[in-house]
């Protein structure tokens, strides 16, 4: 390893790596070190069924302004375009058309309810906006579950209302995570190099690795918010503002669950069904996504974590026992589990996309402050309006590289 540099930037991840795509037309050195045996991070594409799966992000969300539509054209990646499920009316074997529009309306009244209190100032948890008597209180917090990783208890109100959403969302039929590799092709990259401490006590910065050790001027560190405030990369001094900041946008937990389809045609393509719309313990079944012969399921929140708990098969046995429970038992003959996720238990991600806790929503502000105009911190976290998403990631990179260069450009 080169034992002298200008940036390391820490995780190879879509911040990582546009960070790395900003100084790549500057002229200072720099080096990726990222500790997976591949890029990506939380943007990984897996081949199976004959079709390329994302098991992380999947979506182009707000497409018509996210930097990785014009990344997929430039780079000939088909784009599908056809509206997400979520915009369709659900199946109706268990939900009907009128509880449907019941459910959207009561969605819509907690979104004015919290975009009223954040608006004050008010920042609480989205579950004391609940209406009381809400009938679809269950699956209003199973939305929240898949959209947030977590219950409307653990969201913050102020937080939750700071996200944009371009509601444009496209897909890539070779994969959002076959892109970001593919985008960060040129980045220079040291694969299967963990960080473990960064040394910021001399002059220069010391970044430990079991592969040795390097120096740097500047530093941007792009792990995902769980790793910063358990601290698996230690820093000397220690950082208690960033620990602290880190500690309050934790990562809510998704997970997917592929399935094979035997009989595809029985659905129309893009179809959607919810398991059981009473349940906040329930999943959301993307029917034939992109036509493909397959159901994508999404868990999120407690549910997830306690079938991640169960181990590995444990979160493919439950959605295939909530879509036989809905579709008759004959219909598990026509099931058969392709891949399924497990990203609370990965050792670099710890979660799946991060979210404020109540009272907490200034800490993405916090977490963005450079540390002695030297250790930068960026990632999904770190945005201020498009966190928990690619792109927002990608943009936190982008910024935290100029902000890296500016310092370095500062300093003779
Ligand atoms: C199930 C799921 C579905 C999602 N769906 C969408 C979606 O549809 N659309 C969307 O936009 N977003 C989605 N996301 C979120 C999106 O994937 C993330 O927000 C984004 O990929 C995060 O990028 P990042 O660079 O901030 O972090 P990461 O991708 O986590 O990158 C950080 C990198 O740091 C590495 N690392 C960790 N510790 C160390 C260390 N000590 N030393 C060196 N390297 C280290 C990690 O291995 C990783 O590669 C989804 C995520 C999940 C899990």
């Amino acid at each position: 390893m080169d034992s002298e540099v200008d940036i390391v930037i820490v995780g190879a991840g879509a911040a990582g790596l546009a960070a790395a795509s900003r100084l790549a037309s500057s002229p200072v050195s720099h080096l990726v070190l990222e500790a997976r045996h591949r890029v990506g991070g939380r943007a990984h594409t897996v081949g199976a069924g004959g079709h390329a799966l994302d098991l992380g992000c999947g979506w182009l969300h707000s497409a018509l302004t996210n930097p990785f539509s014009q990344v997929a054209e430039r780079l000939g990646f088909e784009i599908d375009k056809s509206p997400p499920h979520w915009v369709h009316q659900a199946g109706d074997q268990n939900f009907s058309a009128s509880d449907q529009a019941a459910f959207r309306r009561d969605l819509n009244a907690l979104e004015n309810r919290i975009g009223a209190a954040a608006a004050m100032g008010e920042d609480i948890a989205a579950a004391a906006l609940l209406d009381p008597a809400g009938v679809w209180n269950p699956l209003l917090d199973a939305f929240s579950s898949f959209y947030n990783g977590a219950e409307f208890d653990q969201i913050s109100t102020v937080d939750y209302d700071a996200y944009e959403d371009g509601e444009v969302n496209w897909r890539l039929t070779a994969g959002y995570g076959a892109l970001i590799t593919a985008f960060g092709a040129d980045a220079p990259v040291r694969l299967e190099t963990a960080v473990t401490r960064i040394d910021h006590s001399g002059p220069r910065l010391r970044i430990h690795t079991p592969r040795g050790e390097l120096s740097a001027r500047a530093v941007i560190v792009t792990v995902p918010t769980d790793l910063i405030a358990g601290e698996a990369i230690a820093f000397t001094p220690a950082l208690p503002a960033v620990l602290e900041a880190a500690a309050a946008l934790p990562l809510g937990l998704a997970n997917k669950v592929f399935l094979g389809l035997d009989e595809p045609q029985a659905f129309a393509v893009g179809s959607h069904l919810f398991g059981d719309p009473s349940r906040t313990e329930t999943g959301s079944y993307a029917m034939r996504p992109m036509g493909r012969p397959m159901i994508e399921g999404y868990l999120g929140g407690r549910n997830a974590r306690e079938l991640e708990r169960e181990g590995s098969g444990a979160a493919s046995a439950f959605a295939v026992e909530e879509l036989v429970a809905l579709l008759g038992s004959d219909f598990r003959s026509k099931l058969h589990p392709l891949a399924e996720t497990l990203w609370g238990s990965d050792p670099w991600a710890r979660g799946s996309y991060s979210h404020a806790a109540p009272g907490r929503a200034a800490m993405r502000a916090m977490l963005a402050q450079p540390v002695e105009q030297r250790i930068v911190f960026a990632g999904e976290a770190c945005s201020p309006h498009d966190f928990s998403t690619a792109h927002g990631a990608a943009q936190s990179g982008s910024a935290a590289a100029d902000l890296a260069l500016a310092f370095l450009a500062a300093i003779p």
